[in-house]
Parts: structure tokens; C-alpha cells; sequence
């Protein structure tokens, strides 16, 4: 939603609220109840007292600044990515603080249900892709920072930390950019590499290889001391 549209429906609620302020505090506790944040924000955001323009908050000793990526935790338990667009506090009728954050959700493979198997099979569980959905959430649900890598940065790093993603791809309108068909691809079946795989080097041309294309068992594949790979052989 771009700013302008949010602009448009804060005002049309505003010339709409003719409620006493009991009745907007009643309305108020149902949404949160809901938990539904946006609406909250919506209602509460062009209250004099309430601010939404922090750059960072500070949450059990960490300090977050907008344009960072967090982990955060859902309510069924699952972790999922998002970047931190906007920090608000809004106060209530009775001077409740609310504070919220405005967030921009990474995907990972479990949300990408809806596409093929063949391309779920590449996506790994330490892929992220950047969606266009933004959502505003509750401070207590953020777990940490998250590090977003390239590809080839992620393909580097030797000790692989619980925080680390790695993103090749957006997922804008539930459109893959750039499509899967764009991806690099390896290995004699061309597929796109997934690092959660197994895989076997070729000295020779420096590539990938997944030990089941190339007909190696994870065992034999540990006891080579040097692999060449069948286009290099030929
Ligand atoms: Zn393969
Ligand atoms: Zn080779």
C-alpha cells in the first residue's frame, strides 16, 4: 500500500468518526483483540499524542532501526523475515501506549506452497524472497536481527549461523522476479542450486554436481580426494 492510499483511508475514518470516546475505545479493544493492528493504526495514528515517525526502538536490549531485517515469530511458533519499514506509538482514549511496527515480509519456502514441486525442490530453508505485503505487528514478536546474503555470499560463508538467508529472488504479486527459469543453473540436469543439497566439485570446469545425478553415494563422495565430472571425462 503506498502512502498516499494510507493517507486517503486515515482521512475518510477521521470525517467517519463521530463516535464518543467510549465507543472508540470499545471498538479499539476489539480490534486489538483481533489483532487486527492495521485498522488500530488506522484509527489511532492521527491522535495528537501518537507518533509514527521513530527511526529505532529498543526491544529486550537490542536496538532496531528502520530498513533493518528482523526474524520474527509467528503465532503458530514458525519463524519468518521481514523488514522493518516503520516503528509507531499510538495512545489510546485512556493513555495507553500501543506500540506497533510496520513490517515487509520476506517469504520463505514453506509460504511459496502454491508453486511447482520442481521448483520447491531448488528453494532452500534458508531462502528469502521479498515480497510487496506489509503488515503492521506487535514489538513482542520480534526474535532478532536477520542477515540477508546474496547467493554467492551465502555459498561462501563456511559456519552457518540460524539468522543467516540468503535471497536470489523477489516474490512481488506473487511473481517470482527473476523467474525461476532465470535462476543459475548447475549440475548436468540444470537445475538451480539448492544449499541444503549435496553436492560434488569438479576440479575441471569448477563446477557443482548433485551426487545422485553423477551416481555418488554421500559416502563414496567423502572419500574422493579429487572429482571430475563426466563432461569433463569425456
Ligand atoms: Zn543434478
Ligand atoms: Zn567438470
Amino acid at each position: 500500500m503506498s502512502v498516499s492510499q494510507e493517507q486517503k483511508i486515515s482521512s475518510t475514518s477521521t470525517l467517519k468518526d463521530d463516535q464518543t470516546p467510549q465507543k472508540r475505545q470499545f471498538q479499539i479493544q476489539n480490534l486489538l483483540k483481533r489483532k487486527d493492528f492495521k485498522s488500530v493504526v488506522r484509527i489511532l495514528q492521527t491522535d495528537k499524542k501518537s507518533r509514527t515517525n521513530y527511526q529505532k526502538l529498543k526491544y529486550q536490549n537490542q536496538e532496531y532501526h528502520v530498513g533493518q531485517n528482523l526474524c520474527i515469530r509467528g503465532d503458530n511458533g514458525s519463524e519468518y523475515v521481514a523488514k522493518l519499514i516503520k516503528v509507531v506509538k499510538l495512545i489510546d482514549n485512556e493513555d495507553n501506549c500501543l506500540p506497533f511496527i510496520k513490517v515487509q515480509w520476506y517469504y520463505r519456502k514453506t509460504e511459496l506452497t502454491g508453486l511447482p514441486k520442481d521448483y520447491l525442490e531448488c528453494i532452500s530453508e534458508n531462502e528469502v524472497f521479498k515480497t510487496n505485503e506489509l503488515d503492521y505487528i506487535e514489538i513482542e514478536s520480534i526474535i532478532g536481527l536477520a542477515i540477508i546474503l546474496s547467493y554467492e555470499e551465502y555459498d561462501k560463508i563456511e559456519e552457518l549461523n540460524e539468522n543467516v538467508y540468503f535471497m536470489r529472488a523477489t516474490y512481488f504479486d506473487q511473481k517470482l522476479f527473476p523467474s525461476f527459469e532465470q535462476w543459475n543453473k548447475v549440475c548436468l540436469c540444470r537445475k538451480p542450486p539448492n544449499p541444503d543439497l549435496k553436492y560434488v566439485f569438479c576440479e575441471i570446469c569448477q563446477k557443482w554436481f548433485h551426487l545422485k545425478c553423477v551416481g555418488l553415494s554421500q559416502d563414496q563422495a567423502s572419500k574422493l580426494k579429487k572429482y571430475i565430472c563426466p563432461d569433463c571425462k569425456n
